[in-house]
């Protein structure tokens, strides 16, 4: 699918009311420093302009294709960043609970690995991209593995038939909880978001339908599909979803309550799935343009994780033609030139 990039677009200066908060590192949750995550004053100015730079930048549109999406305030934006020593800086529209989406699929996987090991995981739904929208039909009959990797529709829902519990009611509540302890904080279902879905998901109810004949979904197709439409309606904030990264950067110890959420070892499995599909068929864009691994929902937040250093998390509602928040992605590529976050560049590595 063609990306809708509109650039270059005059963008007026406006005065910014918005209250910026930073919050210093808690001597208590000081749990691993990391010697390379950026200083606060560089990361509050790439901030800072970043959101001044975008701020009015009304390219794309809402998700629809799930009624309540089509409804939220496309005028919403928050940036947070949660880095790595648990420095936390926030800017604009970070309270808002929005649906995480898709964005959920990367802890589902996280928590499979936790169950089964990395290796069953690969084995059982592989890791290679679809070249296709995230909900396609045709890859799951045409990638050998049919699945084709966790992060498209059929991927991530074989992915979370893979989650053991008794019940379907089991599952789902170890899945909320898990992604709990990667936030930091208790998170809930966004009621609303689950019924607008799961009055409309058909397409995916077909897609779960189709992995069964190929046997390559491991649970009930349509419970496996209801309890993937609540993970993908849970809220969030932009200073959870941060964290959640910041986790993820910080070798899956959670930078603010320091436990251990995700095997130090699964941290590469995921980061590199983020880099091969995380922002579904623009991922080559994205690697190309920004260099960090990253996971996007049709919500409309986009996560990106900087290993060792933290992660920034942006939600502005408004899409482009993959399904990719079109005010994330400019705000993450500002942030992570400015701070030399690209992993593939020398400098990153500190290499001048
Ligand atoms: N719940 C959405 C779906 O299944 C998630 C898609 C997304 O965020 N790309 O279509």
């Amino acid at each position: 699918m063609s990306v809708n990039r509109v650039r270059g677009k005059t963008i007026l200066a406006v005065a910014l009311i918005v209250t910026a908060t930073f919050t210093p590192v808690p001597v208590s949750a000081q749990v691993s420093r990391s010697p390379v995550a950026p200083r606060r004053e560089q990361l509050e100015t790439a901030v800072r302009e970043a959101y001044t730079k975008f701020k009015s930048d009304t390219s794309g549109k809402n998700a629809d294709y799930i009624p309540y999406l089509a409804q939220v305030d496309s005028k919403l934006f928050g940036i947070a960043v949660v880095t790595a020593d648990n420095q936390v800086f926030t800017l604009g529209d970070v309270d808002y609970s929005f649906s995480v989406q898709s964005i959920s699929k990367v802890f589902t996987l996280a928590l499979a690995m936790e169950e089964l090991g990395p290796d069953k995981v690969f084995m059982r739904i592989g890791s290679e991209p679809t070249g296709r929208a995230f909900n396609s039909v045709p890859a799951v009959v045409d990638m050998p593995t049919h699945t084709g990797n966790p992060f498209v529709n059929a991927g991530a829902i074989a992915t979370t038939s893979l989650i053991s519990g008794k019940d379907a009611d089991e599952k789902w509540n170890k899945i909320l909880a898990f992604y709990g302890r990667v936030a930091g904080e208790k998170l809930v279902l966004i009621e609303d978001v689950y019924k607008s879905e799961a009055a409309t998901n058909t397409g995916n109810k077909a897609l779960a339908m189709l992995l069964a004949k190929y046997e390559r979904i491991y649970a009930d197709p349509f419970e496996s599909v209801d309890i993937y439409t609540k993970q993908c309606s849970v809220g969030v904030n932009a200073t959870q979803l941060a964290r959640m990264g910041a986790t993820l950067a910080n070798n899956g110890v959670n930078p603010a309550t320091g436990e251990q959420v995700i095997k130090r070892e699964d941290i590469p499995y995921i980061l590199a799935t983020m880099t091969m599909a995380g922002l579904y068929d623009s991922s080559g864009y994205w690697a190309w343009h920004v260099g960090l691994p990253a996971k996007s929902g049709v919500g409309g937040g986009i996560v990106a994780v900087a290993p060792g250093k933290g992660a920034i998390a942006v939600f502005a509602p408004r899409l482009d033609e993959a399904g990719n928040s079109v005010k994330a992605q400019k705000v993450i590529e500002y942030v992570a030139n400015k701070l030399d976050f690209n992993l593939y560049s020398p400098s990153s590595v500190g290499l001048k």
